[in-house]
This record gives C-alpha cells, sequence and structure tokens, in this order.
C-alpha cells in the first residue's frame, strides 16, 4: 500500500510495521494506521471515486488494504435518503437517513470486516474470528463463507435470534458465552494470544476501525461534497462514531471537500450509556457499566474507543445524547412509520437521540444533518413484536366488509 505508512500508537506515537498488531508495547495504547496524506492528496479527486466501484473500496486510496474480490461481497456505498415524514415530524428543513441496513449482512459492520478480511488475507491469515455483540458476528461469518475461510465467532450468550440466526446460517463456529460482550472480548483478546487468528476487532483492530472512515466519505460525496452541519450515529465501543468524523476530516485534509463544520453526536441508550454519561459528567474518564439494555448491539460496558469518542465530541463542538429504553422501539417505530425504513435497536437508539437533540435546540430546523442508521431491523424483530397483529378474517367480501373495510 503506497499511502499507508505504518502503524502508530494513539498515545505516545511510538510506530510499528504494519502488522496484525494493536497494542502499544510500552504504553499499551491503542494502535491506529499512518498515511502519507500528501501522496494520497496528489492521487485522490472526485474523478476517481466516482469512477472507482460502487461500494466501499471507491475510497481505496484512503484504506490500509488493497481490494480483494475473493473476500468482497459488496459493503458500502449505500443509500443516503432525503428525509420527508421524518424531517417534517421532528421539525427539520434538512435531514438525510444513511441507510446501512441495506449492507450485505444487514449492517454498517460489513464496512469494517471488508476491510479488516481483506487485510488478513494479505497478512497470510486463513482464519477469521471476532468478539461480537451480533452484528459483527454475521458480518465475519459472511466474509469467511465467501472467502473460504475458517470462522470463529464468539457471542453473549442472551443474543437475538434473528442475530444467531444470521451469522449461523453462513455456518461459522460459533461460541455462545454465559456472560456479557465484555466477557466475551476478555476471552477472545486471551485467545489472539494463543492462535494465528485474524481476530477482526483485536489484533487486526487498526485496520478495521477504518472501514468506518467510509461512513464520513459516503455521506459527503452523497451530500454533494460537503459534510453535514450535524451528524448523528448510535455507539458501542465508539470506534464507528470516532471514525466518520475522522473521514470528513480527510476528506477536507485532501482537499476533496471544503472545511469540516461537522457537530458530532453520540446516542446511546440508557441501559448500557458509558460514553454519553461520562459526557454529561464532563469527565474524560469511562467508567465502565454492566449492559442491561435491549439495544444489544450497543451493549458494551467498556468501550474500547470511548475516550476517543469524547475527544471527537469535544473536537467537533458535538455533544452526547442518551435514549431511554422505551423509546428505541418507539424510535424503530417512527422510522418505519415516516421513512419506509426498518432499522434495528441501535437505529432506534439513533432516532430517538436525534429526537431528543431537536427537542433541545442543539440541532435547529435549518441544519443539515445526517442521521446514521446502522442496521436492520430483522435482526430485532421482538423488540417490536407487539406491530405483528393482522386482523384475521374468513376469506369472503362480506368478513372483509365487516372486520376492516374503510368504507366511504
Ligand atoms: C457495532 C454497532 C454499532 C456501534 O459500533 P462501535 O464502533 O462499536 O461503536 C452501531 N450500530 C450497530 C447496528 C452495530 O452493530
Ligand atoms: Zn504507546
Amino acid at each position: 500500500m503506497v499511502n499507508v505508512a505504518a502503524l502508530r500508537c494513539k498515545e505516545c506515537s511510538r510506530e510499528y510495521p504494519v502488522s496484525a498488531f494493536n497494542v502499544c508495547d510500552f504504553c499499551f495504547g491503542p494502535l491506529e494506521v499512518v498515511y502519507d496524506f500528501e501522496a494520497i492528496a496528489d492521487i485522490a479527486s472526485r474523478e476517481r471515486i466516482q469512477a472507482g466501484p460502487p461500494s466501499l473500496w471507491r475510497y481505496q486510496d484512503f484504506l490500509p488494504a488493497e481490494h480483494n474480490p475473493a473476500v468482497d461481497i459488496n459493503a458500502g456505498f449505500t443509500p443516503l435518503i432525503r428525509s420527508r415524514g421524518l424531517a417534517e415530524r421532528l421539525g427539520l428543513d434538512e435531514l438525510w437517513i444513511k441507510n446501512d441496513s441495506v449492507n450485505p449482512s444487514y449492517s454498517f459492520k460489513d464496512r469494517v470486516v471488508a476491510v479488516a478480511a481483506a487485510k488478513a488475507i494479505e497478512l497470510g491469515f486463513d482464519t477469521l474470528a471476532c468478539a461480537s455483540t451480533g452484528n459483527l458476528a454475521c458480518s465475519v461469518a459472511a466474509h469467511a463463507a465467501r472467502a473460504g475461510m475458517t470462522a470463529y465467532v464468539f457471542i453473549p450468550s442472551d443474543l437475538e435470534h434473528g442475530k444467531v440466526l444470521g451469522a449461523a446460517i453462513y455456518n461459522p463456529t460459533m461460541i455462545a458465552v454465559d456472560g456479557s460482550y465484555d466477557d466475551v472480548n476478555r476471552l477472545c483478546s486471551e485467545l489472539a494470544d494463543q492462535y494465528a487468528w485474524a481476530f477482526v476487532n483485536i489484533n487486526v483492530r487498526p485496520f478495521y476501525a477504518e472501514g468506518s472512515k467510509t461512513l464520513g466519505y459516503e455521506a459527503a460525496e452523497q451530500l454533494g461534497w460537503r459534510a453535514p452541519k450535524h451528524a448523528v450515529a448510535p455507539s458501542a465501543s465508539g470506534a464507528m462514531f470516532t471514525k466518520i468524523y475522522q473521514g470528513f476530516k480527510e476528506f477536507e485534509q485532501t482537499g476533496i471537500i471544503g472545511p469540516v463544520e461537522t457537530r458530532m453526536h453520540c446516542a446511546q441508550a440508557r441501559g448500557c450509556s458509558p460514553i454519553a454519561t461520562a459526557y454529561e459528567e464532563e469527565r474524560f474518564v469511562i467508567r465502565p457499566v454492566k449492559p442491561a439494555t435491549i439495544a444489544k448491539s450497543l451493549g458494551i460496558g467498556n468501550p474500547a474507543d470511548g475516550y476517543y469518542a469524547l475527544k471527537t465530541i469535544e473536537a467537533s463542538e458535538g455533544s452526547a445524547v442518551i435514549a431511554e429504553e422505551h423509546e428505541v422501539a418507539e424510535g424503530i417505530k417512527l422510522l418505519a412509520q415516516t421513512e419506509g425504513i426498518f432499522t434495528e435497536s441501535a437505529g432506534g437508539v439513533a432516532v430517538a437521540g436525534l429526537r431528543r437533540l431537536v427537542e433541545r435546540g442543539v440541532i435547529r430546523r435549518d441544519e443539515s444533518t445526517v442521521v446514521y442508521i446502522t442496521g436492520n431491523g430483522l435482526k430485532t424483530t421482538e423488540i417490536v413484536s407487539d406491530v405483528a397483529r393482522p386482523i384475521l378474517i374468513e376469506g369472503t367480501v362480506a368478513a372483509f366488509e365487516e372486520r376492516a373495510a374503510v368504507r366511504a
């Protein structure tokens, strides 16, 4: 990769060669990918991006892995939809919905896994693995199936049926750990030391995280090469949230778009809100919590990138917002019934958070806003099963007219 210079510790700036390695030997800080942005600025252009494939690989110049068709399931370049009904309901003039629920395995996780899996193959791995809150397991299993790789996916034992099935269908080895995501992650961190596997969100995490930048690039491209005034995104580890902003800033830095004035707003659910609570209490130290939320895909009590999410909020003059547990299903229904988009619990958190931000006056009517809808509602049907009540009739016109017809 001509544009990738090294891995670098986010804390002490020590540099490491590009390899499957995620923690600094000296200070235990997380490593991130360093690019040669001068080289990128020399070659990258709007025209070059537009000539690329209709997937996240159109941003190849900004990514740390080479596009590999053998593992590609066509993640990214999802629709950015101008909201009508929801915007009107909330009193916004320019609301956009980034519908990432229509990725190949039905969540934004296909972006991060696309990059991590391509890199894992480059680095010589034949096994993909992950510690997952659900969607990541689906995506890792799907990419491994496509590439003919072995997959081990680890999940908490209390996940929604749609996520267990949505991963199991690709036939990975699936391990349900009796505990929370944080227990799963702890186990996987130990396993990553002992097995020569690419744990996408552990030892190859620096590459994995880069995939989320494409949520920033894409929104900017689809808005006609500009960043929005506000972006609202649901957070678990905080990685995606941090990287969306980095995506906007890299486009600015390389001259693809003009000045970025986006304010980043992080949404979490009451039952697992370590980042938003730290924000509200004005501290940069994350206090881990035990997740107890209906939004299981966001159930990370000890968020690896929580601190960096708080830094992103600070740098962008953004905020964090907490959706009450009962507002999650309301948010899902509101989006479905105003826009025709069926999202999972994380999307419900984003919509509920957006509503609060408008009510608080943080987002004003005339300010352009993108809300990130990151997963598909068919994976968390339990939460909204109360809507599934068809009117049961005998198959006659009379029965229909008696029970259901609205007559003029
Ligand atoms: C994983 C996930 C997120 C949050 O991702 P982080 O990078 O861990 O903050 C958001 N939405 C959905 C649907 C997810 O699966
Ligand atoms: Zn360090």
